[in-house]
């Protein structure tokens, strides 16, 4: 997997804190936060443009925020 955001979303990057995950996506706390708690919320399958999202990961995201 080349995309580090599915690495992220997949776990395969080490070190990460997961605080939120299902089927669709991971939610990681950021490494270089903009205030505390700052939370990324990844789709677990590679998009290009948020237009080719299904709208169940978006739901998924907007569920997850
Ligand atoms: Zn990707």
């Amino acid at each position: 997997m080349e995309c580090l955001g599915c690495r992220i979303a997949n776990g395969i990057e080490p070190n990460l804190n997961i605080v939120y995950e299902n089927e669709l996506i991971t939610c990681v706390l950021d490494i270089a936060p903009f205030n505390e708690g700052h939370t990324l919320i990844l789709p677990k399958k590679h998009y290009r443009d948020v237009e080719e999202m299904e709208s169940e990961t978006a739901y998924a995201i907007m569920d997850a925020s």
